[in-house]
């Protein structure tokens, strides 16, 4: 359960932050540390910070994108400490923990960090399916980053390590690569039908994805999805 749970800091400032995300990691049985586009890793600052969980940062996966972090995952929850501008289903701490532990049954899980000072872009937040919010001081809501990570692993440890650990019951989820195909075709053939201007998109796809984020398709459905594209596309081919 536990090692499906990804952590994912991006474009992290501060080196001393990736190795104390590395020790609250490890102090709490998480394992699976992925670093988008670090700013100054490997090191010895975050080697120093990382006490006895140093073997997670030899382990730690480097990688350019958020999308290249979470290609493989079938759930994503971004982390944020204030409302976005793009709106997710909102989940707490507890709920974040028990549904990362019931889905890592099915594949890999990421929660997603962001930067010190900007935290996630909007561009970030669109691929998340659900933006976790920890209750904090109003008057100064912005916890450390290192810390935040301490917080919500602390709860998903909570729930791995209960008596009665959530079982999986829940209908396989496409992972993050093969959502992003439906959208690049939902977007093709909406404009091989003439429905979308390629010259002028506006946010129609911004809004369907919202659509989708929203209703979760299954991967079945996703499957049926692309089927009916598919059936428009040979009819638009025909013609
Ligand atoms: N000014 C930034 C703060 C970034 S703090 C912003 O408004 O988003 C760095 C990261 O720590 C955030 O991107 C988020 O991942 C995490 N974080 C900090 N405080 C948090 C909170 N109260 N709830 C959830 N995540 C939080």
């Amino acid at each position: 359960m536990l090692s499906n749970i990804r952590i994912v800091l991006i474009r992290t400032w501060h080196a001393g932050n990736i190795g104390a995300t590395a020790r609250a990691m490890k102090n709490m049985g998480l394992s699976n540390l992925v670093l988008v586009d670090p700013v100054d890793f490997p090191s010895d600052e975050a080697t120093s910070r990382a006490g006895q969980a140093v073997d997670l940062l030899e382990q730690a996966n480097v990688v350019a994108t958020l999308e290249e972090a979470i290609a493989d995952c079938n759930l994503v929850i971004g982390t944020s400490a204030r409302d976005r501008s793009i709106r997710l289903p909102a989940l707490t701490a507890e709920a974040c923990a028990e549904k990362a532990c019931r889905e890592s049954d099915q594949g890999t899980v990421a929660i997603v960090f962001g930067r010190e000072r900007m935290g996630l872009s909007n561009e970030e937040i669109q691929q998340c399916h659900f933006q976790l919010n920890i209750a904090t001081n109003p008057e100064y809501p912005v916890l450390n980053l290192s810390q935040a990570v301490q917080l919500v692993a602390w709860e998903v440890f909570k729930v791995a390590s209960s008596e009665t650990p959530p079982e999986s019951d829940v209908e396989p989820y496409p992972r993050q690569r093969e959502l992003e195909q439906f959208y690049q075709h939902l977007a093709k053939t909406s404009e091989a039908t003439g429905f979308l201007n390629p010259a002028h998109p506006g946010q129609v796809m911004d809004h369907l994805r919202a659509l989708f984020r929203r209703a979760r398709p299954t991967r079945k459905e996703l499957s049926i999805l692309r089927g009916f594209l598919s059936s428009i596309d040979q009819h638009t081919s025909d013609r």
